[in-house]
């Protein structure tokens, strides 16, 4: 049998998403597409294979029957599995190939500096078993004089060879390495650049485990394969090339019969690698929905102490993990089953052509320098074979994790302002929506027929039961998403025809719960205007009444707050949020529930502050919290998608409406 090395499974590092889930949607949550199936091929040495670990067993699986169907429910779920034919299978290679190209085209010099090393190799590995027919022949077997000259000649050129050679392949290798990281890294900066264009609508439908795992898993299997590209795809494709032609040289007959039966070792591998890909692609999606437990239990670590559900999470993950465990045994052994395909076939194939060449040098039709030397040659082949056909699974990994990562290129661009798209001027007047209607998609108007008049350098409160699209209207201000129809006027210029730069650049928005990048404090202010000098970015700080804090700290404002700025209480996070918000000078501020996580003591406090930062802006502030907006100018009080009342707090008390019965409750 065909000596080859076999292939490990290893699972590839999955990156975790960071923002909190519901804890409650886990179980329907937590099926994505996407999971690490990372096949480790050994690498090939020039000559002969080494002994190569073994494949772990394929576990029992008493609990085959979970499936993966329950998560129905998940949007990424809907997409249809597709079912690969054995040729679509093959051609994993091709699509691989032609996903990594265009990134490979960047290093033209690297790649002919690989090839010729390759070619170099190649001749060498087919000049070595050609070697032995001339040992055997022309000096074992040689009664003539040169025979010991000959002898030395050919093991001095051997030896001279091996060494330049094996310079070759350390020096090709090294190029090899840099033109395998180089492409991942450009793969992966394309793909985060391509992220920051997508629409928010996206982000909004899609789960940051789905997005995370094309740079874990996805990239991992795609590393896999180009690391392994040279010496277990070109590599002994080209020595099975060349030693056909070698054993057509040594004899044609025999060459034939080794030609004509070839083909047979791909058989296993064309019928089996359909199923190979379709198994793979499961098991992906099944370890995905693994992780998005993972992800969500680490998220919700507080949810899970708070409500004892340490026993349900560790329920939910080992039904995610039997499901994973049942399509990782479905794929593997599959996968196994292409490879031992080919080494069978290969055993039969040798048996043929060992039988046929011994007969023929029998019968001295043959010389036995040409019968071992086309033995040696066959055993090459064969384990090259081997090489290629082990390099299927690893290219059908790959081809499946480009496929998904190309999901998100082939997500379109959020649209971009045309070009010469007016500015819009700072705010002088007011701020008007006419007539806007606006869906998220769907046949439900989130906002509809929505009429709302903000004169500049007023403070505006928005109000209204949860769900009544309170946030939907400022995410049309801030051109988050464009309206089906009607205006959205900043003065008399149109928002949605107009510059987003210009627009954002003239407003600041204070969110519920604010991310603060693990930089220092100084920079997580800077960042709401890049162009702030220290001074103003500490004048901001007095503003929100966070400066005395920061300077407290021992490292005052180079202090890293930490991932998601956990080491801060919610408070002093909001007045850093605050700070950032106007360093740029807003001339409209947008609160979208800014207090309404914060205790009562606090949330009182950072009102007082953002009404004395509001003081000569355009405020408008969403809250569901009335006793925080009792002071302001209008509160326009909403009711499914639309302006129910408006006034002030005592003419809407008055009117014993909406805000009457909201403020009852509120109590
Ligand atoms: P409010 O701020 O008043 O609580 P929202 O403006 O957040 O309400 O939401 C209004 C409606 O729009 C709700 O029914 C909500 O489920 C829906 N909605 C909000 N955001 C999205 C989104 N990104 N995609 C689809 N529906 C959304």
């Amino acid at each position: 049998m065909a000596r080859r090395p076999t292939i490990t499974d290893a699972a590839a590092a999955e990156s975790a998403g960071k923002e909190p889930v519901e804890i409650k949607d886990v179980a329907a949550e937590s099926s994505e597409a996407e999971a690490p199936v990372a096949k480790k091929p050994v690498r090939k040495t020039p000559v002969k294979a080494k002994p190569a670990p073994k494949k772990p067993e394929p576990e029992e699986d008493e609990e085959d029957d979970e499936d993966e169907d329950e998560d129905e429910d998940d949007e990424e779920d809907e997409e249809v599995v597709p079912v690969y034919t054995a040729r679509e299978a093959v051609g994993a290679f091709t699509g691989l190939f032609r996903f990594v190209w265009p990134y490979l085209t960047k290093y033209p010099k690297w790649m002919m500096i690989v090839l010729a090393g390759i070619l170099i190799e190649t001749a060498f590995n087919v000049a070595f078993p050609m070697s032995l027919k001339f040992l055997i022949d022309d000096v074992l077997q040689s009664d003539n004089d040169n025979a010991q000259k000959t002898l030395i000649w050919l093991i001095s050129v051997l030896a001279i060879g091996g060494v330049i050679v094996s310079i070759i392949t350390v020096y090709y290798e090294y190029i090899d390495s840099l033109i395998v990281s180089h492409t991942m890294a450009d793969i992966r900066a394309r793909l985060f650049e391509h992220l920051q264009s997508l629409s928010a609508g996206f982000y909004s439908r899609t789960k940051i485990g789905t997005i995370t795992s094309r740079f874990g898993s996805d990239m991992a299997a795609v590393d896999e394969a180009m690391t392994h590209l040279a010496t277990w795809g070109l590599l002994p494709l080209f020595e099975l090339v060349a030693g056909l032609m070698l054993m057509f040289y040594l004899n044609w007959q025999l060459a034939l019969i080794a030609l004509v039966l070839i083909p047979v070792a791909f058989i296993g591998p064309r019928l089996l690698s359909g199923r190979a890909v379709d198994a793979s692609y499961q098991e992906r999606r099944a370890a995905a929905g693994l992780f998005g437990v993972v992800q969500e239990n680490i998220s919700a670590q507080n949810v899970v102490k708070a409500f004892s559900l340490r026993g349900i999470s560790i329920g939910w993950f080992r039904e995610r993990n039997m499901v994973e465990r049942h399509h990782a045994v479905r794929s593997r052994f599959i996968n196994a089953l292409v490879e031992r395909s080919v080494t069978i076939s290969v055993m039969v194939l040798h048996l043929i052509v060992f039988g046929v060449g011994a007969y023929l040098t029998y019968n001295e039709e043959i010389t036995l320098g040409t019968f071992i030397t086309f033995e040696s040659v066959f055993w090459e082949l064969s384990y090259n074979i081997g090489h290629v056909t082990q390099f299927i699974p690893v290219s059908i990994t790959a081809s499946a994790a480009t496929k998904h990562i190309d999901d998100i290129f082939h997500e379109p661009a959020r649209s971009q302002d045309p070009p010469g798209a007016p500015p819009v001027p700072r705010i002088q007047r007011a701020v008007t929506f006419s007539n806007v209607n606006f869906s998220y998609g769907g046949n439900e108007k989130q906002i509809s027929d929505f009429n709302l008049v903000v004169p500049a350098g007023s403070r505006v409160a928005i109000v209204g039961p949860s769900g009544s699209g309170k946030s939907t209207v400022l995410n049309l201000l801030m051109r988050l998403y464009d309206p089906q129809s009607g205006s959205i006027k900043i003065d008399d210029t149109e928002i949605t025809i107009s510059s987003r730069d210009s627009l954002r650049a003239q407003t600041g928005i204070v969110f519920q719960e604010n991310v603060l990048f693990d930089i220092s404090i100084r920079e997580n202010i800077r960042l709401g205007n890049p162009g702030a000098t220290d001074a103003e970015v500490e004048r901001a700080a007095k503003s929100a009444e966070i400066h005395r804090f920061i300077r407290s700290l021992p490292q005052g404002y180079d202090t890293v707050v930490g991932e998601r700025g956990n080491m801060m209480s919610g408070g002093q996070r909001q007045r850093v949020a605050i700070a950032r918000a106007i360093v740029r000078d807003p001339a409209i501020l947008l609160l979208d529930e800014a207090t309404s996580a914060l205790d009562h003591g606090t949330e009182q406090a950072i009102n007082k502050t953002l009404a004395k930062v509001a003081a000569g802006r355009t405020t408008i502030c969403v809250t569901h919290r009335l006793h925080s907006v009792t002071d302001m100018d209008t509160i326009f009080v909403m009711d499914k998608g639309r302006v129910a009342e408006s006034g002030n707090h005592r003419q809407l008390l008055k009117q014993k409406g909406i805000y009457w019965d909201l403020w009852k409750q509120a109590g």
